[in-house]
């Protein structure tokens, strides 16, 4: 990258703000799927102007831009695979406006997930987006992978929960999107668009967090199964009623038999799958919420069906989750870890395949995840540095995205494409569908410098 450039980058954004030393590159290299490509030049801009003056910059030299927020994701779409620049929101950290009567939050793109809960908390209300990595995660990240946790069962994704956006496009133009309303019929919805175009159409500077209010109470169940399909039919039979739970997660047998131990006589032998149920609401809707999860929860398959009594109780039934990533990555440091979607009835046949290629290719498969969103994320418990073993895994994942589009599912639930998923997006999406998303990109990035290599490719 010529110094011309680098020195107008560090007029735009100040000397702190713009890094070039090797151990500085390295550190901006890479996200959580552990690809590590290094970037020419880090740029932390703190306001929207410096944004679409960094973009103008870039735009008349072609340099490619990689849009980060706090590099969590775990499909490589903030690494910098075409070099250039990464464009760091992590200093855009301001909470511009939090309207309560309008039920939304105004945010710069760096705040975290969590500051937001936080923030929204204090007025009584949510954001319904909560992934697993709340704490650290930015909203900018959220929206552009179209994120989502536990709670998206019963309050939607990011897609459901954002209003508007400002945004900056390759061309260096910025826009506007949505309203502050929750209803509007004017044009095209450019924001839905946005959300979860994983940085190839355009910068994220601002937006219009759509907020709901914290229920009085919430409950959790906890319900164990002899084998996965019980808690798959179980799971179906709880969707299939008007209750909806407001998190449904499960657990396979093998997960089971990896926490096991840390968790002592919790879960019987025969015990092979578990489900997380959680309903909230006033008092008396929570109970009979429960009443109504207990009985579509029974079948010939259940073991037990627990319902925690207090806080301490539901801390200790969500504990067997959470142990269960690290536990993963204990084991299988380089797993692969899939995020399949299918609709919520087809659960069973997926578990189905799944159990059938884990023999065929005698590959350690544990799935957990989003239940009541058909959302699984299968990990395979291999080491990738024994080629062998590798090709064993390709084979399954190919057999497994196969049989998921089937199903009429999704190859991609939360994590999206990035990277790890480019070569399978064309057995999703079609040619002229593709086409189509190749000219919008067009459209926003004539020059091809927002995340080039990324998103839909022809
Ligand atoms: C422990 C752990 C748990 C997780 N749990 C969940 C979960 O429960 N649910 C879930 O959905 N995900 C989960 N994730 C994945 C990840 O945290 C989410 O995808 C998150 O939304 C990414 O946010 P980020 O700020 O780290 O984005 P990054 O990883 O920095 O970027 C992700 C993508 O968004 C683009 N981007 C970022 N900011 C902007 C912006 N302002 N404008 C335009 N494009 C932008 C980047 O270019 C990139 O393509 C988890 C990850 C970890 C490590």
């Amino acid at each position: 990258m010529d110094n011309a450039l680098l020195e107008q980058l560090r007029s735009v954004v100040g000397e702190d703000e713009l890094l070039t030393e090797s151990v500085d590159l390295l550190s901006y290299s890479y996200d959580n799927s552990r690809i590590s490509i290094l970037p020419d030049a880090v740029v932390l801009p703190t306001e929207h102007r410096q944004v679409v003056e960094i973009t103008r910059l870039c735009r008349e030299r072609k340099i490619p831009i990689t849009t980060r927020g706090r590099g969590s994701g775990t499909s490589g779409g903030a690494v910098p695979s075409r070099h250039g620049i990464v464009l760091s929101t992590e200093r855009m950290r301001k909470i511009l406006r939090m309207e309560p009567g309008d039920r939304l939050m105004v945010v710069q793109p760096g705040v975290t997930n969590r500051e937001v809960q936080e923030e929204a908390a204090r007025y009584g209300f949510f954001w319904a987006p909560d992934p697993g990595s709340s704490a650290f995660c930015s909203v900018g990240g959220n929206i552009s992978c179209g994120s989502a946790g536990p709670r998206a069962v019963k309050y939607g994704t990011v897609r459901e929960n954002i209003l508007g956006l400002r945004a900056v496009t390759g061309a260096g133009e910025e826009i506007r999107t949505g309203t502050e309303t929750t209803k509007w019929a004017v044009g095209y919805d450019l924001t839905q668009l946005l959300t979860g175009s994983e940085g190839t159409l355009a910068i994220i500077t601002e937006a219009t967090l759509k907020l709901l209010p914290i229920q009085q109470q919430s409950r959790m169940m906890r319900a164990l199964y002899r084998d996965m399909r019980s808690a798959a039919e179980a799971v179906a039979a709880i969707m299939a009623q008007p209750a909806t739970p407001s998190a449904l997660e499960f657990m396979d047998g093998k997960s089971l038999e990896l926490i096991r131990p840390q968790l002592g006589g919790k879960f019987p032998p025969e015990a092979q799958a578990l489900l997380m149920v959680e309903v909230d609401g006033s008092p008396h809707t929570v109970e009979e919420s429960i009443a109504a999860i207990r009985l579509s929860a029974a079948n010939d398959g259940l073991i037990s069906f627990y319902v925690a009594a207090n806080s301490a109780e539901t801390e200790e039934l969500w504990q067997a989750r959470k142990i269960l990533s690290p536990r993963l990555r204990e084991i299988a440091p380089k797993k692969i870890n899939e995020d399949i979607v299918v609709p919520v009835s087809k659960i069973p046949q997926l578990i189905e395949t799944i159990n059938t290629i884990s023999a065929q290719y005698r590959i350690t498969i544990a799935n957990f995840g989003h239940a009541g969103n058909g959302n699984l994320h299968t990990n395979l418990l291999i080491n990738p540095d024994d080629p062998a073993e590798l090709k064993r895994a390709e084979s399954c994942l190919d057999i497994l995205f196969q049989r998921v589009l089937e199903l009429g599912g999704s190859i991609s639930g939360e994590h999206g494409i990035g990277l790890v998923k480019q070569k399978f997006v064309s057995n999703e999406i079609g040619d002229r569908e593709r086409k189509l998303m190749v000219e919008i990109k067009y459209l926003f990035d004539p020059d091809v410098i927002l995340n080039p290599g990324k998103g839909p490719q022809l």
